[in-house]
């Protein structure tokens, strides 16, 4: 068995962000990572995806993206970049580990892998918030006849059959993915709330640049600010789409609330029927793989205070509004990491004192790793 004093699950931005700053802390750590190169789960989505982020804000400390900081990444660069961090920093990387659960035995994380156990005395869990595709129960009402892909699975209009296509959910990739195929489809997007138009600038400077001026996506749920961006629906950026719906070259329907056959149903009464249907509905978390007593409730829901769980030792980094809006997002993560890193590093100062006291040997090894 390998063992590791802090084990990271998931080499994204999350767990690279993690691996850099314990790394600058001297803490021993180890990042496992299911896919085969860092950055595969930005190669794997859909092949025109442009980030709304800006390079400025498309990076993690201490490497900075190259380009034009204003102008906007696609996925390939992406991805390249958060190859070379990991490269660059000298990350321990251990890729092709698919971590099938996690217990917890006398004070240590036992992690069963594909590549064998792994025991480790701190756990960080940065798997991403994009795990269980979710598509409505209704979608198994239509034909077969009509395909249907949910948008982890698409790469581009040609995996739509010709003809009618719906595309359900008005978030950034429902958006992105509707304008793309109005150029060779008939397209119908399904919104469920109005969309929410911003554009990539104002007076001049990119709405990022503002919202790190105001501290917009740093301020927590708790925050009136915070809240407010908390309970709305994520804006689009450009108004490309906006343009294209004017133009007649796609058009809007209403919440999808059922299907029948060949058609989905809207929840003003109206229904379209459709060749194809893209499901840009999102994601549900997963953490069945967790199998720690006192990590969740009862709900199966992670209990956390800011990414520290009430397990001695666990901890989160990338959840959705683990802190902030910022706490998803690439230029924001780095954040979070570094406070779990001083979180770990108080949890080792503190082991290092007890075991100095009664001279345990966990505490011996976790001081000389420090
Ligand atoms: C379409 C789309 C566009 C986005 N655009 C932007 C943008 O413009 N700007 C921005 O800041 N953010 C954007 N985001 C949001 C966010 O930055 C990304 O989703 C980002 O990939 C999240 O990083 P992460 O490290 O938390 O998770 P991920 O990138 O998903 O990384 C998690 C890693 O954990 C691994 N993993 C998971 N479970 C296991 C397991 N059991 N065993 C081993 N490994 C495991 C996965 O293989 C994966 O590599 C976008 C998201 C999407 C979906």
């Amino acid at each position: 068995m390998r063992e590791i004093d802090t084990l990271i699950i998931g080499g994204g931005q999350a767990g690279l962000s993690t691996g850099y700053y314990l790394q600058q802390s001297g803490i021993p750590c180890l990042i496992v990572d299911a896919n085969e190169r860092v950055g595969d789960s930005w190669r794997n989505r859909y092949d025109s995806l442009k980030l709304f982020t800006p390079r400025k804000y498309s990076a993690m400390p201490p490497i900075e993206m190259n380009g034009n900081p204003w102008g906007y990444p696609d996925k390939e660069e992406m991805a390249d970049y958060l190859e070379l961090y990991s490269k660059a920093l000298e990350l321990p990387m251990l890729m092709n580990t698919h971590v099938q659960s996690v217990v917890h035995r006398q004070g240590q994380f036992i992690a069963e892998t594909s590549q064998g156990l792994i025991a480790a005395n701190r756990l960080v869990v940065a798997s991403g918030p994009f795990q269980r595709p979710y598509i409505p129960d209704f979608a198994h009402k239509l034909s077969s006849r009509v395909k249907q892909l949910h948008t982890s699975e698409y790469l581009n209009p040609g995996d739509m059959p010709a003809g009618r296509l719906v595309i359900v959910g008005g978030g950034n990739s429902g958006g992105q993915i509707a304008y793309e195929c109005a150029s060779t489809h008939k397209v119908v997007l399904s919104a469920s709330k109005a969309i929410n138009y911003l554009p990539y600038k104002v007076l001049g400077r990119s709405l990022f640049w503002w919202y790190e001026r105001i501290g917009l996506l740093r301020k927590g749920p708790e925050t009136r600010l915070g809240s407010k961006l908390k309970n709305k629906q994520d804006p689009l950026y450009g108004y490309e789409l906006k343009k294209a719906i004017a133009d007649g070259k796609l058009s809007l329907a209403p919440r999808a609330v059922d299907a029948e056959e060949n058609a989905i149903l809207f929840e003003d009464g109206s229904r379209m029927d459709t060749e194809g249907v893209l499901w840009a509905t999102g994601f549900r978390p997963d953490y069945n793989w967790l199998q720690v007593a006192g990590a969740k409730n009862s709900s199966g829901e992670l209990l956390h205070e800011k990414g520290v769980s009430p397990v001695v030792g666990l901890y989160y980094v990338g959840l959705p509004w683990q802190t902030c809006r910022g706490s998803a997002l690439i230029g924001w993560v780095a954040q979070d990491a570094s406070r779990i890193r001083d979180a770990i590093v108080g949890q080792f100062k503190n082991e290092a004192s007890v075991g100095a006291g009664s001279n345990k040997s966990r505490s011996a090894d976790v001081s000389a790793g420090a």
